[in-house]
């Protein structure tokens, strides 16, 4: 049995968000953003560990803040999108693929980002409204649905997922699924689904045997089932794993999981004797899937890392 993981590097470009999840361990109210300074030295780092992938994360439309749009303009932008490709840039120059989540974005922001990015991802979380995204405008599923199909009307191989135990119910779980394949019988874009419990303040608020059963539900539809391996076990990994998970998601030896800061990275050594030990071959893969390289979905100026990875190989 065969489970993949990628090799990144998380850069947390900004802490600022316009949403108030109340689960959130992310949002700060701090307006600043990662130096370009910042960016080369992690960039520089992640090569030295071999890592593959530029995980993007941040808040989402920080922008609406006054001082984070002063800071912005410090480093010479008027657009965050802009900002936001510039990092991209530096990351492929350092010979990284970027993977940018940057929340909802319009289809023209979509459009500039693809060129720089191997894939992109928004969790799609649930596809219900529900009471703990009451102040989180880009929370409303509709808002959510629209920028996954954007993704998938400019064909970029795209992870989403489900966030659960923020209030829905066990039947929303499945709609949410049923939404998700929908979307990619109209596109084929969706090249991995995550089913990820949510934790907060370090604690698992969903039993594992939750879990396993939307992985089930999952693999009906989706080929590449992701679960992520700092919020279980070694022994709940193999139990999902062995329910149908294939995928660990982005691993980092460098950098923390800073939307779970209290869940650190399992050591790649460890976790692939353990999961060897127990039959599963842990491989790395990029942070496209090979799939949806054939079909070139990559973004162009990824192209010589994601092919040229593929020949060393
Ligand atoms: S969108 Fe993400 S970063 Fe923003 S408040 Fe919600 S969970 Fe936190």
């Amino acid at each position: 049995m065969i489970v993949t993981y990628s090799k990144n590097a998380f850069f947390p470009l900004t802490r600022a968000c316009r949403n108030e999840c109340k689960y959130c361990n992310f949002r700060r109210g701090d307006y600043t953003l990662m130096s370009f300074e910042l960016v080369k030295n992690l960039a520089e780092m992640a090569k030295r560990y071999n890592c593959k992938e530029a995980l993007l994360t941040f808040g989402e439309r920080p922008e609406v803040y006054l001082e984070f749009r002063r800071n912005l303009k410090e480093l010479g932008y008027d657009n965050f999108i802009d900002y936001v490709c510039s990092v991209c840039k530096i990351c492929i120059d350092f010979g990284l693929i970027p993977h940018t989540n940057a929340g909802v974005l319009y289809y023209d922001e979509m459009k500039k980002l693809k060129p720089l990015n191997g894939s992109m991802g928004l969790m799609l979380e649930q596809a219900v409204e529900l009471e703990c995204h009451e102040n989180s405008p880009g929370k409303n599923p509709r808002v959510r649905i629209k920028t996954i199909e954007r993704a998938g009307k400019l064909k970029i191989p795209f992870t989403t997922g489900l966030l659960l135990g923020i209030g829905e119910s066990k039947y929303d779980r499945f709609y949410s699924l049923e939404v998700l394949a929908e979307i990619n019988e109209n596109y084929g874009h969706i090249q991995e689904v995550i089913i990820q419990p949510c934790v907060v303040r370090g604690v698992k608020v969903v039993d594992v045997k939750e879990v396993k059963e939307v992985v089930l539900a999952a693999k009906k539809f989706f080929r590449h089932v992701q679960i992520p391996p700092n919020l279980f076990t070694f022994e709940e990994v193999l139990y999902l794993i062995k329910a149908g998970a294939n995928d660990l998601g982005g691993i980092s030896p460098i950098t923390p999981d800073y939307v779970n800061p209290y869940n650190s990275w399992p050591s790649i050594d460890t976790l692939k004797s353990f999961l060897n030990r127990n039959g599963v071959v842990l491989r790395e893969r990029l942070p496209i899937y090979d799939e949806f390289i054939i079909r070139k979905m990559y973004g162009e100026l990824t192209k010589q890392l994601v092919i040229g990875d593929k020949r060393d190989a």
